[in-house]
């Protein structure tokens, strides 16, 4: 069977950096799967600018931030094959194997050293939701409707309905009204909106669309095609409000209510899931459960900026290339919690010997809160703090832990991020 030091799964961006940096400038062979035809992932269907502010300073679109990974890839010697999709994940006596499938050569199998999963995610279908009425055509994720307009040159219809307010929603109640649709409202059922606030302003504000916080979408009506959905009042547990419905006459439904990873492969290699992020439970060198592989990206925990992507898998590579070479002393793994007010954090587990000198750990918020603190605490001391204005589910914060700072605490026992006066 063929080995490599490193394989890792998914072409996108996440997949991209962290091959990149698993070549660690050529001493390791680094094989790159991805199921479409192309590199890039889901940036090849971003039409939009605003990728790339963090990393590079500029505002590049999706396809451009992705090129210029995909230089970097290539250049490194990274080996890639495309239209090859993984089936499977699991752990050999030798390490991590590999098997995937491609019409041009069947089912083959490697082995490797590490394994870095960089699967993305997808998005919550229709079916998830659970609306009242047939099951017209005109109904579609927000995301396929992306790929129809910007991939394929398809309008997905004239008269629009967004229900949720994710990013993927308000970049396409821009797109749909660039394009010539008309886009009568976005519903959210919570009272915020789940999107970047740069987006509500520029997507929805900019362009006078409506956005109906604590609303949702309680009937769609149309046999064939959809003809209009009823949007309603919700109560604070979040169930419709009777008698609230205003009828939407429209064609087109489009949903925009959460990504998931895509944690199948993870799920199957066997690694621990954690039920907040949905993907795996991770170490601060971002191994899974499983020893020897690693997970990055939108599989790891949904971003809401490519650029974070690129920060953890360019770690994810790096730490992964280290496992393959052998670097695997003892670990003292320390819990890392969510506190008060903090929905998830990731990574959740850290030795405090072996972290870098600065980790950042990434966390979301559980509710709208003004000028609070993120307060991390090892045991009960304070060992970092942060100040916010104010913190929103819809965007991902970040808190700095610093090596030295942990070690002057002894054994900490756990360390908790919460949020504090
Ligand atoms: C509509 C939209 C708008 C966005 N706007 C912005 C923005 O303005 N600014 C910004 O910074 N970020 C934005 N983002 C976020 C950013 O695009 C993502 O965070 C980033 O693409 C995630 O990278 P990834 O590599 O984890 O996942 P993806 O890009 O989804 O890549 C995953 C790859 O894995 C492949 N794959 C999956 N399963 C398998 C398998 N079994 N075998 C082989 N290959 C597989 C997929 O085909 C895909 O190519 C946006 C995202 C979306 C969806």
């Amino acid at each position: 069977m063929r080995r490599y030091d490193v394989i890792v799964v998914g072409g996108g961006p996440a997949g991209l950096a962290a091959a990149t940096s698993a070549r660690g400038g050529g001493r390791r062979s680094v094989l790159l799967l991805e199921r479409d035809r192309e590199l890039g992932g889901i940036l090849n269907q971003c039409v939009h600018s605003g990728f790339g502010l963090v990393t590079f300073g500029e505002e590049l679109t999706g396809p451009e931030y992705a090129a210029r990974y995909v230089d970097a890839a290539r250049g490194a010697g990274v080996e890639v094959l495309l239209d090859s999709m993984v089936l499977d994940v699991s752990s050999g006596s030798d390490g991590p194997r590999v098997t995937w499938v491609s019409p041009a050569r069947g089912v083959e199998s490697a082995g490797a050293g590490a394994v870095v999963l960089a699967m993305g995610c997808r998005e919550r279908p229709a079916g998830a939701l659970g609306i009242p009425g047939f099951r017209p055509a005109g109904v579609y994720t927000a995301g396929c409707a992306q790929r129809m307009v910007n991939r394929e040159g398809l309008l997905p219809g004239r008269e629009v309905v967004i229900l949720g307010s994710g990013d993927i929603g308000l970049i396409m109640a821009r797109r749909l009204t660039l394009e010539g649709a008309h886009v009568s409202c976005v519903a959210e059922l919570m009272p915020y909106s789940s999107g970047l606030k740069r987006n509500v302003v520029q997507c929805l504000d900019d362009f006078g669309i409506p956005l109906l916080l604590s609303h949702t979408v309680t009937r769609v009506e149309g046999r064939r095609r959809v003809e209009a959905v009823e949007v309603s009042r919700v109560d604070d547990a979040g169930l419709p409000i009777p008698g609230s419905g205003v009828l939407y006459p429209c064609d087109t439904l489009l949903l925009s209510v959460g990504l998931l990873p895509e944690n199948e492969l993870s799920r199957a290699a066997g690694a621990e899931l954690s039920a907040a992020t949905r993907g795996p439970v991770v170490d601060d060198s971002l191994m899974t459960s499983v020893p020897g592989v690693f997970a990055c990206g939108n599989v790891l925990h949904v971003h809401d900026l490519v650029d974070y992507v690129t920060q953890e898998a360019e770690r994810a590579g790096e730490c992964a290339g280290a496992w393959a070479d052998g670097a695997r002393g003892e670990r003292q793994l320390v819990p890392l919690l969510p506190g008060t007010g903090v929905r998830y954090v990731v990574p959740q587990l850290l030795d405090v010997a072996c972290m870098p000198e600065e980790l950042v750990v990434r966390l979301r918020v559980d509710d709208v809160y003004e000028r609070r603190s993120l307060v991390a605490r090892a045991g009960r001391e304070v060992v970092a703090r942060r100040r916010r204005d104010i913190l929103v589910p819809g965007e991902m914060e970040q808190v700095t832990l610093r090596r030295e700072v942990l070690l002057g605490q002894g054994d900490p026992g756990t360390i908790t991020i919460g949020l504090e006066a």
